[in-house]
């Protein structure tokens, strides 16, 4: 069975509300926000080789990176598709990858993913006691920011991660009213979204 996975737009809205005139502003709010997400300093900056800004515990390896750039690159080809055009380059986008709160999931596969507090998922079949775990959470919606947890192998789930954050982002960016729309999966929908 396919495993649902979520993300929670809503830490994100009283950001981007917050946003502030200068970019290095801009840039502390968000960052601030992602440490306050995930409890974990953020050290290290780097690009992927197509230029999206990653911000880590630890430097990122090459298959990280390129499994950022393979998740976005697909991410843009199937935004085009739905003839979406903003926020569509590799430099919209900063990814904050995190120490994963677990490695397993129930069935014991490798799984890196993130607790979060359960919010709007309280009581629903997520939530594990107060919080969930995520594969990935939108930190930011403008500028463009997303967290995913650490790998160290089965690196096909960062991109998968990755194409399924961005697409709340250019859902943002592109069709307000089909962002407000499918931005909580509390009430049911997961990705993809965009088809
Ligand atoms: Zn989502």
């Amino acid at each position: 069975m396919k495993k649902i996975q979520l993300s929670l737009i809503y830490l994100s809205v009283a950001i981007a509300a917050l946003v502030s005139v200068n970019s290095y502003s801009q840039n502390r709010t968000v960052l601030a926000e992602a440490e306050r997400i995930s409890g974990d300093r953020f050290m290290i900056v780097t690009r992927t080789p197509q230029g999206a800004v990653v911000n880590a515990l630890t430097r990122p390896n090459r298959e990280t990176l390129a499994a950022i750039d393979a998740g976005l690159t697909e991410l843009f080809e199937v935004a085009r598709r739905n003839g979406y055009r903003k926020a569509l380059r590799y430099s919209d986008y900063t990814i904050y990858i995190a120490k994963a709160d677990r490695e397993k999931d129930a069935d014991g596969r490798y799984s890196p993913d993130i607790a979060v507090p359960s919010a709007q998922y309280a009581g629903s079949a997520y939530d594990k006691g107060g919080f969930i775990y995520v594969a990935g959470i939108v930190v930011a919606l403008n500028p463009c920011a997303f967290m995913i947890a650490e790998h160290t192998k089965d690196y096909s789930r960062i991109s998968t991660a990755v194409r399924n954050e961005g697409e709340h982002l250019v859902l943002y960016h592109n069709d307000r009213k089909r962002f407000g729309e499918t931005a909580d999966h509390s009430k049911g929908g997961g990705h993809p979204i965009l088809q």
